[in-house]
């Protein structure tokens, strides 16, 4: 395992695919954990968000192992949003992963190897690495020292043919010394403009003042070590465990992240993996970050999957599980047992369940709101309420999908707000689900069986 590749997981954005919460950056709670009315792109549902705030607070402490959250509510009133919300309060390193419970059946993988992927994708990993931070070309030094009260000003030139940074700094140094009279210490901060090769030595607490940022960029710092210069800086970058597993199983490669087609990744790789992590933990190189594995309508998962969550919730690595269910009492896929959100007794007993309920007019309208400026869409007053009207009679999904639908058909008449026409026209043109289901009604005879 000595080939682990870790620089192509450093080089990995993560892609957000989640752009129907992209307004949500919180779970918009007060320092007493109460939900305010609209905050952080949260609105309403103000009991559900403080019993997710106090989970969180749970989580911080430490004290959540081995139990998960269920959100249980009707369609569209917000479960995913909430789950979202906390994971972004509990900061922009913890993983999010979302997959719906539906997605477990599918040919390529068995439903385990689904599950674990998930969990996996849950799960971070803050590696600590030290990286070269001076880079460039510098064949000339100059050093000034500004006149000070007993003595004139003096410069100091030294050029030099080598473009080995370590010999540079080492000579800078020295001048420094000769003719400030001063020693470089540990901690002190030594400034190096890459254009010109003039090197300054500033205060240790320099590198936090706003001069810092003046220096411009093409300065560059390093740190004394103890009596020597330093090259290197510490970076952290955080990755999931699955990204991990992908780039280093030899049938996959880092591509297939990209795809999101990763296949089943074999358990010796995922072994080795997890041996190296823990060596890395031993030595202080790296950390584990549990994230939030939220899998919506987990009604659809069946018994072998819930005795999977049942055991992966018992990890010390586990992230925090958010199952989300629209469903009421319903038979428990693969038994004849019927039992409440088709959740085996024993998993329901290890979750704490937040209940959401439906909005008022008044709250469609500010999440309505919220979705026109995410998505940069001017509207005018009455089609903003025709747009809530719809939404409370139909569904808030629905209502938000035709804000953007409306936009194109207002940019298509070249218009600069979406009046009532647009609404209207985008509202004839796709059906929200009592319309079409209507359709099915009257013309099934049409229809195949
Ligand atoms: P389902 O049961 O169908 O999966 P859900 O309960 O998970 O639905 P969401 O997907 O969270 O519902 O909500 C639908 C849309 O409304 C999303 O775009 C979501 O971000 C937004 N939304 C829902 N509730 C809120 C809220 N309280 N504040 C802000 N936005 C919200």
């Amino acid at each position: 395992m000595a080939d682990l590749k870790l620089n192509d997981v450093k080089d990995l954005t993560r892609i957000e695919r989640i752009g129907a919460h992209s307004h949500i950056r919180g779970l918009g709670l007060d320092d007493a954990l109460d939900a305010r009315k609209v905050s952080q792109g949260m609105v309403g549902q103000t009991k559900a968000r403080k019993a997710a705030g106090v989970i969180l607070q749970m989580i911080r402490e430490g004290k959540i192992a081995g139990r998960g959250v269920l959100l249980a509510g009707q369609p569209g009133t917000g479960k995913t949003a909430i789950a979202m919300g906390m994971a972004k309060a509990l900061g922009e390193e913890t993983p999010f992963a979302m997959m719906a419970g539906s997605e477990i059946f599918s040919l390529e993988m068995s439903k385990t190897e689904a599950l674990t992927q998930a969990f996996r994708k849950a799960i971070g990993v803050r590696i600590k690495e030290e990286t070269e931070v001076i880079e460039g070309e510098v064949v000339e030094i100059q050093i000034d020292r500004p006149a000070t009260a007993g003595a004139a000003a003096k410069t100091g030139k030294l050029t030099l043919k080598t473009t080995d940074m370590e010999t540079i700094y080492d000579l800078g140094t020295k001048m420094i010394e000769s003719l400030n009279k001063e020693k470089v210490q540990s901690g002190d901060v030594i400034a190096i403009d890459k254009a010109t090769g003039k090197i300054t030595k500033l205060g240790r607490s320099f590198a936090r003042s706003r001069d810092y940022d003046a220096m411009g960029p093409t300065t560059k710092f390093v740190q004394c070590p103890d009596g020597e210069l330093q090259k290197r800086k510490e970076v952290v970058h955080v990755v999931s465990l699955h990204e991990i597993d992908v780039i280093n199983s030899r049938t996959q490669g880092f591509l297939a992240l990209f795809a999101g087609d990763t296949g089943e990744i074999r358990s010796e790789v995922r072994e080795q993996i997890d041996s190296k992590v823990a060596e890395w933990r031993e030595e202080g190189k790296a950390e584990i970050v549990p994230g939030v594995l939220f899998i919506d309508e987990v009604h659809m998962l069946d018994i072998e999957c819930f005795s999977f969550l049942n055991r992966a919730l018992e990890n010390e690595m586990s992230p925090i599980l958010v199952v989300a269910t629209n469903r009421g009492i319903t038979r428990i896929r693969g038994t004849n047992y019927k039992s409440p959100h088709g959740i085996p007794i024993d998993l329901l007993d290890r979750l704490l369940i937040i209940s959401t309920e439906p909005y008022s007019e008044a709250e469609i309208r500010a999440i309505l709101d919220i979705r026109c400026e995410e998505e940069d869409v001017e509207m005018s007053d009455d089609a903003r309420e025709l747009l809530t009207k719809i939404g409370h009679e139909t569904s808030l999904r629905y209502a938000i999908h035709l804000i953007t639908a409306a936009s194109l058909a207002c940019q298509k008449r070249k218009g600069t707000e979406v009046e009532i026409e647009d609404i209207s026209r985008v509202y004839t043109l796709f059906l929200d689900v009592k319309r079409s289901t209507q359709f099915l009604i009257e013309y099934q005879e049409q229809f195949m069986f």
